[in-house]
């Protein structure tokens, strides 16, 4: 398998806080990966980092066989819109646009017209269940349904690697299930999947857990056996 991102002794300081403090991590094409740890062990930093939205003080971050310390701004724009999507715990989506819109805009960088981008963003969104949606703005959508957008906006573009941070900390517990059910489809048909999580009997269910503290990886259960929510709430702190 190929690693379509690697990490390798990756620190992230913002002035005395060490956010990341040597963190090295691989992740294989078609893999699926939860991010556990308790609130302030670096998880965000980390995701920030591997979607490139960040560079790290020190260490080296490849993604999709880049190095991205050598690589400008623009580049790296250009890395990000070939192979990466973001979905976010509060959707981030334009509150005067519709759903198209918003998934349109998923493409601006990818350098097509804009029916193209039209054309394509309704095809993310009835891969999401929500063709039907199409001209609906965020005030007339579900939480659940919003996610969806945001989803279908994060894979229009095709990524590589598609990163979530907290995608159903904002949702009810079914809403929550069918995004987690969505995002294991996308992981079916080829995406690799990275998704931070409170919820330890999601990452439980999911076949990797890295688990995060105080900056580093404490625990990656890559090669072992998936750990049980039990296990890891142990592990955690004993918060559930
Ligand atoms: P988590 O996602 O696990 O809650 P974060 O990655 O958000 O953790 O934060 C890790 C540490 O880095 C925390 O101590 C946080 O306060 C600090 N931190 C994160 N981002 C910034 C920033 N932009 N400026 C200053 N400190 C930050």
């Amino acid at each position: 398998m190929t690693a379509v991102l690697a990490l390798r002794d990756v620190s992230k300081t913002y002035g005395d806080v060490g956010a990341l403090r040597g963190v090295s991590l691989e992740v294989a094409e078609g893999e699926f990966v939860a991010v556990v740890g308790p609130s302030g062990s670096g998880k965000s930093t980390m995701l920030n980092i591997v979607g490139t939205l960040d560079r790290p003080t020190s260490g080296t971050v490849t993604i999709a066989g880049n190095d991205v310390a050598a690589m400008s701004d623009d580049a790296l724009s250009m890395l990000r819109a070939d192979h990466v999507g973001f979905v976010f715990q509060h959707f981030h989506l334009q509150a005067g646009a519709t759903a198209a819109e918003n998934v349109a805009d998923g493409l601006l960088y990818a350098g097509c017209g804009r029916r193209e981008r039209r054309r394509r963003a309704v095809d993310a969104l009835e891969r999401v269940g929500l063709g039907h949606r199409a001209e609906h703005r965020p005030n007339q959508l579900s939480g659940g349904e919003k996610q969806r957008v945001a989803i279908a906006r994060a894979i229009v573009g095709e990524p590589t690697i598609l990163l979530a941070d907290e995608p159903t900390g904002a949702l009810d517990s079914s809403s929550g299930a069918a995004i987690l059910a969505l995002l294991r489809e996308l992981n079916a048909a080829g995406t690799t999947v990275m998704v931070i999580t409170h919820d330890l009997d999601l990452a439980a269910s999911l076949p990797r857990q890295v688990r995060m503290r105080d900056g580093l990886v404490e625990h990656d259960s890559a090669g072992a056996p998936s750990a049980s929510a039990a296990d890891l709430a142990v592990a955690i702190g004993g918060v559930r």
